[in-house]
């Protein structure tokens, strides 16, 4: 059990990667907290780990608001002592070129990955810094935190951003032994890509399998979508890596993608 009896708070666990994290997290011995918009899914989600033997919270929170943000990870607190972990994960997409995107449309991609990164890293590094016993933050950064895609302005911009925030907390944690690192994965099949692949066609005027082939999986290796399971051992690594010397950095999980 790589995480026994660590607290990690994982946001957007409701579904696609954070929920396979939450799972695998619980797993390997972890407290989990499904801090999602969905409390619905999050409560689901919940039951599901504690059904399975794991320990586990739902939590409703949008990450854009400051007092659900606070609310959360208190309970998160109260319920298992602290937190020792925070996967930053929550996210959204919006496919447009950027003469047609609205500035509504861009300042919410904004607020969901870096407002909600922000908010999310500040309540959980207090508790970390108090407790004095060091922490973990990761965020789900992309391929995107490093190349553009054309259509995806708001996006790109959003996933460089983490890599500067990532940078900060990692030097600014040091002291208190608390790292921060960024996953940078390729496309893996989940709501947020099955939603876009149609509207990617229908922008682009290509067929959705144009799309994945000619799109998505091109710049691959192998021609491989990533998978939940990729991303999630790269969390566990990074999570579980316990020292200041893994700190400040972005690893690429992407067949190839991205390769630096
Ligand atoms: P997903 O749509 O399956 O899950 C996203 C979750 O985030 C949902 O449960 C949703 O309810 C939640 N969410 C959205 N807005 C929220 C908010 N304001 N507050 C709290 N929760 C909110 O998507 P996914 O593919 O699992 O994406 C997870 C993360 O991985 C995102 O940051 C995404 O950018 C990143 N990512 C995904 C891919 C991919 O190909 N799927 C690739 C690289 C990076």
């Amino acid at each position: 059990m790589r995480l026994k009896n660590k607290v990690a708070v994982i946001t957007g666990a409701a579904s696609g990667i954070g929920k396979d994290i939450a799972e695998s997290f619980a797993k390997e011995g972890a407290k989990v907290i499904i801090a999602d918009l969905n409390l619905q899914q999050a409560a689901a989600v919940a039951q599901l780990i504690i059904t399975q033997g794991g320990q586990a919270l739902g939590v409703g929170m949008d990450v854009t608001n400051e007092q659900q943000v606070e609310e959360g990870v208190q309970k998160a607190i109260a319920a298992f002592g602290g937190v020792d972990i925070l996967i930053s994960n929550a996210g959204i997409q919006t496919i447009a070129p950027i003469v047609d995107l609205t500035y509504a449309e861009w300042k919410k991609l904004m607020a969901v990955h870096l407002d909600g990164a922000f908010l999310t890293t500040r309540a959980c590094l207090k508790n970390m810094y108090q407790r004095g016993q060091g922490g973990s933050i990761i965020y789900i950064g992309s391929i995107h935190s490093k190349e553009a895609s054309q259509l995806k302005a708001p996006y790109v911009t959003a996933k460089h951003g983490l890599i500067g925030l990532c940078k900060t907390v990692a030097k600014e944690g040091a002291k208190y032994g608390v790292r921060a690192n960024v996953i940078c994965p390729g496309f893996v099949r989940t709501p947020l890509v099955d939603k876009q692949i149609p509207e990617q066609a229908k922008t682009l005027g290509i067929s959705e399998k144009e799309v994945i082939q000619n799109v998505m999986l091109k710049e691959t290796v192998d021609g491989e979508f990533t998978t939940t399971a990729d991303v999630t051992e790269a969390a566990l690594f990074f999570a579980a890596f316990n020292s200041n010397a893994l700190t400040g950095q972005s690893l690429v999980v992407s067949h190839g993608v991205a390769m630096q």
